[in-house]
């Protein structure tokens, strides 16, 4: 395409003040004419105004110059030698106005004046005609010279167009011949690969030059491919600019044979699809990570871990899929609102991410975390971490455990600190699934299972365990029935004084047995009841049970013992609950002083005044409080202030760290610290070691409860216990 092809289109399409004036929308051409001869301007006006042609005119070529911007002629008829101005001036004064670019200038000279007609034709006119004139013959050649005009204002105005079409679609055109490699582009391929019009590449071979180095060899075989098929083709290839800029070009190529049916040439386009790539790497990246964290997703990760396991079973190494669920986390976000709980996550997947890099909060020396192949987040409150190279699938609970760790530890989140937990199911290829699917589906059933168990839990995944929705289907008809039968009963784990590790008291823990089942845990069964609406009853059952019992002994002769009875939240917040206990309390003749009961921070969610007022109504009666699985649920220490409680209970998370690892022990030092600060009394619960108990007397524990001590016992195996007046070594 030459460089004339592209006038402005401002040029070709001139914008007038006055529409009569506009050529475009006039009958009858304009004829400009401008002469110093009066006579000849006459003979000549009146001549061409016989032809049908419309008629101005002007004494000398400045004269010339004003009408023309005035009438816009079709065409100028001008002597050459005039005074003030002359023809030829006048001729290249009009070629520099865009809107006489195409207008024909017909030059009248002296005849055989030689010279005169070649300074026309440099001065830019059309045509010449000498003197004497033959005026009956201007108007035939007017005639052609308008036609003319016409069709190369037309063509002109065609080019700009496609070339304008090209810049705005950002298509360039371009042609090369077989056999001599000589190849043409247009201005807008010039662009695309970021040169100016005077460097374009003339072979296919410097066109080459412009292409990505990387896809280079791609790109020559797709051409030779092209030209040996004879066939239509397309390529995406990548631009390499001499400015060091990559951009992403598509290349259509028509292919033009000759007769024989050899192709000789090639033609078509190529586009500028930078911003479509652009784009679809940014979807692309949108669909496979996660918004919030910037973790790779669900589709991500199976992606990855497709490729991780044809990896696995080439080396016969086993690799270990384990999904973290965090501990509560509904509650967080409740409590706190969505922005707390999305300021949280992002902080776990962070310290997540942080595992990957080496000596790290996660990965604390470049072997902790053998062979992190992979994290991504599932859903809301789910993550998951592949390894792989490990020799023993069971190398993977060390890795959980750190990452237990690291998710404990309390979150800033604004001007509060976040505590919460994560339960941990682990499967392993090829043992427990040989598809990314199987093996995401057991490691969260597996997940589930250490969370039915409490917080902070860690399962590898068992066969059987996808049973899950059968098995809860299953629980709640067993419960519908059985709630008010024997298959509940009671058992009391003994709580002793820290300093002198005499019993003074009992927590009353639910067991429901099953006579088809088996024993089911209370932390399956709890949640089930609390959905099925068979919470209350139950809770009911199990406070008057814990009573009558407390009752019994006290009489027997062991003394103020205490009784420590759950209360879910669901319970806690029925309208009833504080007259329910007012009765159990009558009715058994227990002393209100000897009934604590144990509420977690789980009451604290929604209504805090209507909490806050059950809880008063409970102290009026003269009832104990404790806060139970302190710690792990909440974040902000405020409600304690406000909430009239006696006790708090160290979670077991906390205490089984304690001979493990001294930032956990820092957690249960600093509860106590806060308990006696506050006026509280402090218990550890899951008390399971010699050590355990040490440290905690050390720290100023009050109070331990543990299978150290002992293990849930039913009532009489306890009562036996309190009249032997059995006792914790120091
Ligand atoms: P919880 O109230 O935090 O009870 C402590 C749990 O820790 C009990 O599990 C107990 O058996 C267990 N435990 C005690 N000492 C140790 C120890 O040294 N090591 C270990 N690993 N565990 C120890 P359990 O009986 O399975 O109860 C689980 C949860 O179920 C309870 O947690 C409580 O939230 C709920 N629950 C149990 N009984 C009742 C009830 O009567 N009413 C309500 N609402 N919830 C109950
Ligand atoms: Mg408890
Ligand atoms: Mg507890």
């Amino acid at each position: 395409m030459s460089e004339l092809a592209s006038p402005p289109l401002d040029a070709l399409y001139p914008t007038l003040a006055v529409t009569s004036q506009n050529p475009r929308l006039r009958k009858q051409p304009l004829i400009l004419i401008v002469d110093d001869d009066p006579v000849l301007r006459d003979v000549l006006q009146l001549t061409l105004e016989d032809e049908g042609f419309t008629v101005a005119s002007a004494e000398d070529g400045a004269q010339g110059l004003a009408r023309f911007a005035s009438v816009r002629p079709d065409a100028v008829i001008t002597d050459a030698n005039m005074p003030v101005m002359d023809g030829f001036a006048l001729c290249e004064a009009l070629r520099t106005l865009p809107a006489a670019r195409f207008v024909p200038i017909m030059m009248l000279t002296a005849a055989n004046d030689a010279v005169s007609i070649r300074r026309a034709f440099t001065a830019g006119a059309t045509d010449f005609a000498t003197k004497p004139l033959q005026e009956e013959l201007v108007g035939h050649r007017l005639r052609y010279l308008l036609q003319a005009s016409q069709s190369m204002l037309e063509l002109a105005r065609s080019e700009a167009r496609l070339a304008n079409a090209q810049r705005i679609g950002r298509i360039g055109s371009w042609e090369l011949e077989v056999d001599s490699d000589v190849a043409t582009v247009s201005d807008e391929v010039c662009r695309l690969i970021g040169i100016e019009p005077a460097q374009r590449p003339h072979t296919g071979l410097e066109f080459l030059g412009y292409v990505h180095p990387e896809d280079r060899a791609m790109a020559r075989a797709w051409a030779g491919r092209s030209v040996r098929e004879g066939r239509q083709a397309g390529l995406e290839y990548r631009v390499l600019r001499p400015d060091g800029g990559v951009r992403h070009a598509y290349l259509h190529a028509e292919i033009v044979k000759d007769a024989t049916g050899l192709t000789t040439h090639m033609t078509g386009i190529i586009q500028d699809i930078t911003e479509r790539k652009e784009a679809e790497e940014r979807i692309r990246y949108l669909a496979m990570h996660d918004g919030l964290t910037g973790l790779p997703n669900r589709r991500h990760c199976a992606e990855q871990l497709e490729a991780t396991l044809a990896r696995a079973a080439r080396s016969g190494k086993s690799v270990a899929v384990m999904i973290i669920g965090l501990d509560g986390f509904k509650r967080i976000n409740e409590a706190h609102g969505n922005g707390v709980g999305d300021a949280l996550l992002r902080a776990i997947g962070e310290r997540l991410k942080r595992g990957m890099r080496q000596g790290d909060h996660v990965a604390r020396d470049a072997k902790a975390i053998p062979g992190l192949e992979s994290i991504a987040r599932l859903g809301s409150d789910t993550f998951t971490v592949t390894l792989t190279e490990l020799e023993r699938a069971e190398d993977a609970a060390g890795v959980a455990a750190r990452i237990q760790q690291a998710i404990a530890d309390p979150c800033p989140i604004g001007d509060r600190a976040v505590f919460i937990t994560a339960s941990i199911g682990i499967a392993a290829y090829p043992a427990d699934g040989g598809t990314p699917q199987d093996l995401l589906k057991n490691a969260e059933s597996a997940m589930h299972v250490a969370k039915m168990h409490g917080h902070n839990g860690l399962r590898f995944f068992a066969a059987g365990m996808n049973a899950g929705a059968t098995r809860k289907l299953l629980l709640a008809n067993a419960m519908r029935t059985g709630v008010g039968t024997d298959q509940f009963r009671l058992v009391y784990q003994p709580q002793v004084e820290a300093g002198s590790g005499r019993i003074f008291g009992a927590e009353a823990l639910m067991r429901w047995n099953h006579p088809e089942i088996g024993a089911i845990s209370p932390a399956e069964f709890i949640p089930l009841a609390e959905e099925l609406g068979l919470i209350t009853r139950l809770g009911e059952w199990a406070m008057q049970s814990a009573c009558t019992a407390a009752r019994a002994w006290q009489d027997g002769g062991a003394g103020p013992l205490c009784i420590a009875v759950n209360v879910s939240p669901k319970q806690f917040r029925e309208p009833g609950f504080a007259a329910m206990v007012a009765r159990v309390l009558a009715t058994t003749g227990l002393e209100p002083r000897c009934l604590e009961l144990e509420v977690t921070e789980g009451v604290m969610v929604g209504d805090t005044k209507d909490a806050i007022a059950t809880m008063q109504a409970l102290r009026q009666l003269g009832v104990q409080l404790a806060i139970d699985d302190f710690g792990t649920g909440y974040s902000s220490l405020s409600y304690l202030k406000q909430f009239p409680i006696q006790r708090l209970k160290i979670d077991q998370s906390f205490v089984r760290e304690l001979d493990r690892d001294t930032r956990s022990g820092a957690i249960a030092h600093a509860v106590i610290v806060l308990g006696h600060a506050l006026g509280l009394r402090v218990i550890a619960e899951g008390v399971e070691t010699a050590v355990h108990a040490a440290r905690l007397r050390e720290l100023g524990c009050d109070e331990l409860q543990g299978y150290l001590i002992a293990k849930p016992l039913p009532p009489q195996e306890f009562a036996a216990m309190v009249a032997a007046d059995w006792r914790l070594a120091a």
